[in-house]
Formats: C-alpha cells, structure tokens, sequence
C-alpha cells in the first residue's frame, strides 16, 4: 500500500506508547510503577466538571464556531491580560482540540515545502514531527545541561537562515524543566525581532513554577515581538484536565484566521460542553491550581533526593513542568536500552531521552503519586545497582 510520501519521516508518539503500554500491564495485574506520560494524576476538579455537566443538561451539545465559544475566548483574553499582561481580542484567540492540536494548526498554517523550523534540543517529541508533517524542515539547536539546556541568543542567531519562518520556544519546558529568565526571554525576543521570524511560544506549563522561578510570556516584552508571537496553551497540565482536549492559540488575526479555516475543515469545534468546564476554569478560585502545585513541590523534591544519591546518574534542578531529565551516560546504556530493561526487569516505565532528541538522558514525570515515586526509586536504583 502507498501511503503518503509526508508520513515516511514521521516517527509515532513515544510518550503516548509508553504510556499505553505501562497502562496495559497494569491492567494485566502486573505492579508498573509509570512515570511515563506527563499526565497529572488528580481527578479534574468537581466545580469544572458540574460546569461541564451543567452545560450538557442545558443542551450545549451541538456545534458551535469553529474557533470556539465566545464566552471561552472572552475568558482566555482575560487571563492573558491579568496574568501575562497582553491585550489580545477575541479574534487574536482560538480554542483548540487541547494544546498540542494548537500547535498542529500552526504549522499546517504557516510551514511549507522549504520553510525551517528552528527547536531547541532537548525538545518535547511532537514539534520536530508537526513540522515534517508539514512538509517542513525542523532544524534542531542542540543545547546543554552546563546552560540549564537552554539555547543562547547567539546560538539562536547562528541557526537563522533566509529560509527561517517559525522558532519553537518552551518554558517551562518538557522534558528538562528548564524555566527561561524575564531576562533571556528578552534577549530572545530582541534575536527573533531583527531577524523579522515568528515564534510560537509553548506556555503550557507556566503555572507550574517551584523556587521562586518567573514565568514571562514573550510577547509582553514589546509591541514588536508581540506582532511576531502565537502563544499556545490549553488546561490540561494546570486543571488536570488531560482528556478533555481544550486548548488555544492567540496571535496575529490574519494566522488565528487561517488556523481556524483548517480547524473547520478537520475537527469543525471543539467538545462543546468540554469548553463550558475550561470556562469554569478559568472564571473560578484558582485554589486548585495552587493545591496541585503543592503536591507537585512535594514530589519533585523526594524524586530530585533520590536520584541525587544514586549511582550512575545525575541530572539538573528543574524550576518549572513536573519532569526531571537524567543523564544516564555513565551507565553506558543508550536511552531506548535502558528504558526497555528498566520497563521489563523492573516494571518502571520511563521515556528515553532519544525522543527528545538526546539519547544520553530519560524523562521521568512526577505527575503520579508518592507512593509510586517511593517505589518506582527503590527499583530504578536497584537497576542502577545491577548495572
Ligand atoms: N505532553 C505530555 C508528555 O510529554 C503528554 C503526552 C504527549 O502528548 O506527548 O508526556
């Protein structure tokens, strides 16, 4: 069978895979421990699913615009104005099948045969392959654990081409955890500025913040940079509202237009009672965000403990996400070995480094409760020790 030449390039979802795989054997009744996909563990808070149940009962069951309810985009204008200080209209704003599908319809509106698509390395795995989707080219930065993996303005600089349209910026990002200072996202800005490109900014982790870390948002460093930046973001990661598919894109209105024209002909809108919960969301206490960033504080810093005095491995603080990357380089193991004797001697899942495109690490997400960090440790450092 012939499939589209597009697709011969395109490499499958790993976290996705380890995750389904991890959730499989639990269901067999074998005792995983997963720190595989980044999914919060927390049921979504009550008060955002009785809005969603209310809106069910109230017959919101039928299509709607395809760049989303008003009322949604209203409230996302507002939280990009309090928190992130911009003044985007409804019309920069469009809801999206959650963060990723934002990211999606950006690329399928702005790359073409040609275009280059700058990404940092390490990168979370489905930008290089969004990009070659669109028949793009995605020219990765490699950055390294001495600069915390975040790439410099001058590397930035370096990798620009005539032929570069879009930079991927992440921060907090997945996998390293790595949170850009207000005054490296400024030195950025000032790159991409000159060099008259777009960046989409990744911000899907911006509440999650530990030590003080600062979350700013590019496009509030100028009105120029603000002309060249699509923010994506979505409620999965801060509501833990992972399988209800709700996020958004804001920007320029000429690109929200033609995302919005794609998104029409592919999914028409998104869930419409689902957007009636991210609506709740957004309009309620913001209590449960604070609680789960608590337990997240608690986790990070037993996970950081424990690895820190195993054998063989290493990694950097993160300041922001719920992952921690570790270099496994002196284990002499590539990533997707490790990873897979890891998985089948001691039933802890994890995603290899490779994916992200650095085969010396692996990611674990603390996105699961204690207990399983506590044990899960206790295997992965018996591995280490058999190593
Ligand atoms: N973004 C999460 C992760 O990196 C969820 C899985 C995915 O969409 O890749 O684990």
């Amino acid at each position: 069978m012939k499939l589209a030449t597009r697709l011969s390039d395109v490499i499958p979802s790993v976290t996705l895979a380890i995750a389904a795989k991890a959730k499989a054997m639990k269901a067999e009744g074998v005792d995983v421990c997963s720190f595989s996909a980044g999914e919060p563990d927390f049921d979504t808070p009550d008060h955002i699913k009785e809005a969603a149940k209310l809106a069910l009962d109230q017959g919101k069951t039928k299509y709607g615009p395809s760049s989303g309810e008003p009322k949604l985009k209203e409230a996302i204008a507002k939280k990009l104005k309090t928190d992130n200080n911009l003044d985007y209209k409804t019309e920069n704003i469009m809801v999206t099948n959650g963060g990723k599908h934002s990211l999606y319809n950006l690329m399928m509106a702005l790359i073409e045969t040609g275009d280059e698509v700058i990404i940092p390395a390490p990168y979370w795995l489905s930008y290089p392959e969004m990009v070659r989707l669109a028949e793009g080219t995605p020219v990765i930065v490699a950055t390294t654990a001495e600069n915390d993996y975040k790439i410099t303005p001058e590397q930035l600089k370096q990798a620009i081409t005539p032929k570069t349209k879009l930079f991927v910026l992440n921060s907090p990002s997945n996998p390293t955890g790595s949170v850009y200072s207000p005054a490296e996202i400024k030195a950025l800005a000032e790159v991409i500025v000159e060099a008259d490109i777009f960046v989409v900014s990744d911000e899907i982790y911006e509440k999650i913040l530990y030590d003080g870390a600062e979350h700013l948002s590019i496009a509030a460093c100028g009105p120029e940079i603000f002309a060249k930046t699509l923010i994506s973001n979505g409620f999965a990661k801060s509501y833990s509202m992972t399988g209800w598919r709700v996020g958004y894109m804001a920007g320029p209105v000429p690109i929200i237009k033609a995302m919005t024209n794609i998104q029409g002909h592919a999914t028409s809108n998104v869930c419409t009672f689902a957007q009636y919960g991210a609506i709740a969301a957004l309009e309620s206490s913001q209590d449960c965000v604070a609680t789960m960033l608590q337990a997240f504080t608690e986790r990070r810093k037993v996970i950081i403990d424990r690895i820190k005095s195993m054998p063989k491995v290493s990694c950097s603080i993160p300041s922001g996400a719920f992952y921690v990357f570790i270099d496994i380089s002196q284990t002499g193991l590539k990533s997707l070995e490790f990873c897979e004797k890891l998985l089948e001697s001691y039933q802890v899942a994890v995603i290899p480094g490779i994916a992200f495109g650095d085969d010396n690490c692996i990611r674990l997400s603390y996105a699961t409760d204690l207990n399983t960090i506590n044990k899960g440790m206790d295997r992965l450092e018996q591995f280490l020790m058999s190593l």
